[in-house]
């Protein structure tokens, strides 16, 4: 397993291995690695000839007051666990690279990124399209995998990707959840004991929708009525939001139909998490 560092190496071994017919496969991760992104990198491995895993912890997304400076890094775990799911590149940015002095380009995927986590993070949308674009420019990836975990991440990706005519292909893999159910994430690592207890609120909340659903429920403030019930027991919870949305395009809706999907985002403690489910029925 190689690790690039520089944007021009890791164009050049891109187009290289794009020139003899390989291809690639791409996993743009923020580092940290856990069974969420593996996962995705076992889909690359499985589908492609070629994998490159990205670990760039992207200052432009994270808000002025939010964890950039504090975001769980650990490159060396991050490295073996790569070799060991058989990455072939690493590709390992430096900002003053990604982004050097005089920067000044950015990618505004519009109304996708008004609501839910782009109306509370705000800029954070941008800084993702933003990177991403640049990832996919300098990878050239034939195919990049995302985990459905980030939903409207994925939705706003694939947008992108369409509104800008790229040829990489989007795919977007199911949530991986700790044995107890809690989603996967770089962040867990923040929160104390009992926080992570409290923090299991977030799929008992989702499960229970389910439930709802199939005892015939169809109303969404009605069901997101009894989640926020749930979730507020909890001390330590601090709702964001929890909304019931159409899956392809993120508005609100009011009687749920096939492509629904609940999402919400909770403070537990200090730490922001979001999960979701797909609840269409
Ligand atoms: P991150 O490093 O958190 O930016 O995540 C990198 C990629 O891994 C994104 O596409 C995420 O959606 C995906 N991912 C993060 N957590 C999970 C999870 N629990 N299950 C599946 N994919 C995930």
């Amino acid at each position: 397993m190689q690790v690039i560092k520089q944007l021009s190496k890791m164009a050049d071994f891109s187009l290289k291995l794009r020139r003899k017919g390989r291809k690639i496969g791409f996993v743009p991760t923020m580092g940290y690695l856990h069974k969420g992104h593996l996962s995705l990198i076992k889909q690359a491995k499985s589908k492609n000839d070629i994998v490159v895993v990205s670990i760039f912890v992207n200052p432009t997304q994270f808000g002025p007051k939010e964890d950039f400076k504090n975001y769980p890094r650990d490159f060396k775990k991050d490295k073996w666990l790569a070799a060991a799911f058989g990455v072939d590149v690493i590709f390992y940015p430096a900002v003053k690279n990604m982004y050097p002095a005089g920067y000044c380009t950015y990618v505004n995927v519009e109304e996708l990124t008004e609501g839910l986590c782009g109306a509370s993070r705000p800029g954070h949308f941008k800084g993702v399209a933003t990177v991403v674009a640049k990832l996919f420019n300098i990878v050239q990836p034939d195919v990049a995998y995302f985990g459905q975990k980030d939903a409207q991440q994925a939705i706003v990706i694939k947008q992108m990707v369409k509104d800008l005519n790229m040829k990489v292909k989007i795919e977007a893999l199911p949530t991986v959840r700790e044995k107890d159910g809690l989603a996967m994430s770089s962040r867990n690592v923040y929160l104390s004991k009992s926080e992570r207890k409290d923090a299991l609120v977030l799929y008992y909340a989702l499960n229970n929708a389910k439930a709802l659903i199939k005892r015939g429920e169809k109303n969404s403030a009605r069901i997101i009525t009894a989640m926020r019930k749930m979730i507020n027991a909890k001390k330590t919870a601090r709702i964001d939001y929890v909304s019931m949305v159409d899956a392809g395009n993120l508005k609100d809706i009011e009687t749920i139909k096939s492509k629904a999907i609940i999402v919400l985002a909770v403070k537990i403690g200090n730490t922001r998490l979001i999960d979701n489910m797909l609840v269409g029925v």
